[in-house]
């Protein structure tokens, strides 16, 4: 008989499950029984148009053998059954091979981090099993075929004997050591449990011979009351899950735990969702769903690889798995799944996404999401937090792309770290506590919030006793810009020329020194040609020297995102230099102005730009000067 080899990458994965210390391995039975139902699905599905399957509903079936004598488990299924060539492609390489490319330091770690997110399948047999045996005669076929292998060293395809199309799995167990009991999974209740645990929404009947024991029926004359009753052993089939799915049960039945426990498990996540809603819609759109806000983002969130999607069910068969369509990209953390029987179950891909019916369920299911976020943030403020530090960016991401399309949706959603006791608030928030004075929502942008605290820019407002949104992530100004207003309040960035604190008398008086100085202040400007377009007197300053704002669209905050892309242009603001005409460096320059020292006046000007630079997180261009002209002017 010829041994044939794993291809490497499913050799790999198949020496993991060997060693596995993974703390449930008992998961390979639900593995093994939702190849089988989707085996069965396919089956199904052909015998609603072709009535040559000769199968009703009723008559698909999974069925499990515990044999204890000889530690064998068996798996059987009557769906479609695959060919010599099935066997050899699909059970020969992993699927998911090239997903497969997790490292961690630590086993236990790797091991569920791997077996959890790729749902490892029919390989997860290896577990439990020294020695694995498929037979399977695919559908319409008339030869079936055994595939068999002890693990790594590879496996063999040879003809075989079965009647009916399907697929049986036969595990001979491994043998029980100190840490391990696989006997455990021969137990009629132990596998009944299981069942119950991972599989009771499969929708084909999950049968098994169970053993029960009950007293002996003794004829009336041999009774004997000082006689201990006798039981005797028999056999009842029995059908081990519910076979309605979670989300077709009412929502009286169902405790938390049951929702928790099916998201853990059929999403892969270890930790338990923030948040879940199970929908029942009839109307414009006839719907179950089961929608969860997961409480991390997962690893490869904020990369091209995550893919975003509910599974998609038409009348409980499963016809597609991440059904894109269903969610905004601004939404695109919610795991779930819909079940409609408005969807035809023939609908191809392409189809799908053109079906006016599945456009009616996105827009409703969007909507549920929005109120479930709006109800989080309004009843639970720190769950909604906590959703906001995993998923806060792509709402953020939501309002600034499509042009600002869905900013009215999203703008009361976000949260912002405020000026006041540095904590998060809403929108509405802030302009609440707006006072009557107030014209602007002020907003900060930098690197940090200690660098933002710390920025001269926000002195002036501060002063006044507004409060000021401190921007911190790369996307922020973005999204501000693309709001423009909140309730018809504006935005104003602390660094804009107008910032609507008129103390007319005050700003006269500087645009009168400003006039005085003009000579001045274009020498400065002039010495600094090519860095910034102006040299101003600041309204804003208050106890700091200079400082850098800009005229524009673009600010320096921007400048410094957009220059950080891997673009060739590299875009620059308009700077425009701000000195504080209360600062007694403003003195010593008019004095060194009047003396006519224009090479003393020039290095000043650069040195109080690089200053500036300094403070507004931005390098400056020359540090060795910088430190010279320092050391020269000290
Ligand atoms: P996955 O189920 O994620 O595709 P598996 O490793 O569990 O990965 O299975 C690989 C493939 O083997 C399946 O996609 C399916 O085509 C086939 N297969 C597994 N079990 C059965 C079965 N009981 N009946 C028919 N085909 C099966």
């Amino acid at each position: 008989m010829e041994t044939k080899q794993f291809k490497a990458e499913s050799k790999r994965l198949l020496e993991m499950m060997i060693h596995s210390i993974y703390t449930h391995k008992e998961i390979f039975l639900r593995e093994l029984i939702s190849n089988a139902s989707d085996a069965i699905d396919k089956l199904y599905f052909k015998s609603l148009t072709d009535d040559k399957v000769g199968l009703n509903k009723d008559d698909f079936a999974i069925w499990i053998t515990a044999d204890e004598d000889n530690r064998i488990l068996k798996i059987a299924d009557n769906g479609i059954g695959m060919t010599a060539e099935e066997l050899e492609n699909n059970l020969g390489t992993i699927a998911n091979s090239g997903s497969f490319k997790f490292k961690s330091e630590n086993k236990l770690e790797e091991d569920n981090q791997i077996i959890g997110q790729f749902g490892v399948g029919f390989y997860s047999a290896f577990m439990v099993a020294k020695k694995v045996t498929v037979i399977s005669k695919a559908y319409g076929s008339d030869k079936a075929y055994q595939w068999q292998s002890e693990g790594v060293d590879g496996y063999s395809i040879t003809e075989a004997d079965k009647k009916n199309a399907g697929t049986e799995i036969i595990l001979e167990l491994l043998d029980d050591t100190d840490d391990e009991n696989y006997s455990d999974f021969l137990d009629q209740y132990r596998i009944k449990s299981l069942v119950k645990k991972y599989s009771d929404y499969i929708r084909f009947p999950i049968k098994m011979e169970v053993t029960h024991s009950r007293p002996k029926e003794v004829p009336e004359e041999e009774k004997d009351e000082n006689k201990a009753p006798e039981y005797e052993d028999y056999i009842e089939i029995e059908t081990l899950n519910s076979m309605v799915p979670l989300w077709k049960k009412n929502k009286s039945e169902l405790k938390e735990e049951d929702y928790k426990h099916f998201y853990t498990e059929k999403f892969f996540d270890y930790n338990e969702p923030l948040r879940y809603a199970h929908v029942k819609n009839e109307g414009n759109a006839n719907y179950n769903a089961l929608l969860y806000i997961p409480s991390k983002a997962p690893f490869d969130y904020y990369s091209k690889e995550y893919e975003k999607g509910l599974q998609l069910y038409s009348n409980g068969v499963l016809i597609m798995d991440k059904c894109a369509d269903l969610l905004p990209d601004y939404f695109s953390f919610v795991k779930g799944l819909v079940d409609s029987e408005d969807l035809s179950l023939n609908i191809s891909r392409e189809l799908l996404q053109h079906d006016r019916q599945l456009k009616v369920i996105a827009k409703s299911i969007e909507k549920t999401i929005s109120n479930e976020l709006k109800k989080m943030l309004k009843n639970d403020r720190e769950k909604y937090e906590e959703f906001w530090k995993a998923f806060g960016l792509q709402l953020k991401y939501g309002i600034y792309s499509d042009y600002g399309m869905n900013k009215e949706k999203l703008q009361d959603l976000l949260l912002f770290t405020s000026s006041k006791e540095n904590k998060l608030v809403t929108l509405d928030e802030y302009v609440t506590g707006m006072r009557e004075e107030q014209k602007y929502i002020y907003y900060a942008t930098g690197e940090s919030i200690s660098r933002i605290e710390q920025l001269p820019q926000t002195e002036l407002v501060k002063e006044n006793g507004f409060e000021i949104l401190y921007l911190t992530d790369n996307i922020d100004e973005f999204a501000i810009k693309t709001l423009n207003k909140y309730n018809d309040k504006e935005f104003k960035s602390v660094s804009a020329d107008d910032l609507g604190l008129e103390n007319t008398e005050k700003k006269e008086e500087i645009k009168a020194k400003e006039e005085e100085n003009s000579d001045m202040l274009k020498a400065l400007a002039d010495s600094l040609s090519g860095k910034v377009s102006k040299v101003i007197l600041s309204q804003r300053l208050k106890s700091h020297p200079v400082c850098l704002t800009s005229e524009g669209e673009i600010s320096l905050e921007m400048e410094k995102v957009l220059n950080a892309m891997p673009t060739d242009q590299k875009i620059k603001a308009q700077r425009v230099l701000e000195i504080n005409p209360e600062h007694q460096i403003f003195d010593k320059l008019k004095a060194i102005n009047d003396s006519g020292d224009k090479e003393k006046l020039g290095k000043y000007a650069e040195l109080l730009y690089d200053q500036a630079l300094l403070i507004e997180g931005l390098s400056i261009e020359n540090p060795a000067e910088f430190s010279n002209l320092i050391c020269e002017l000290m």
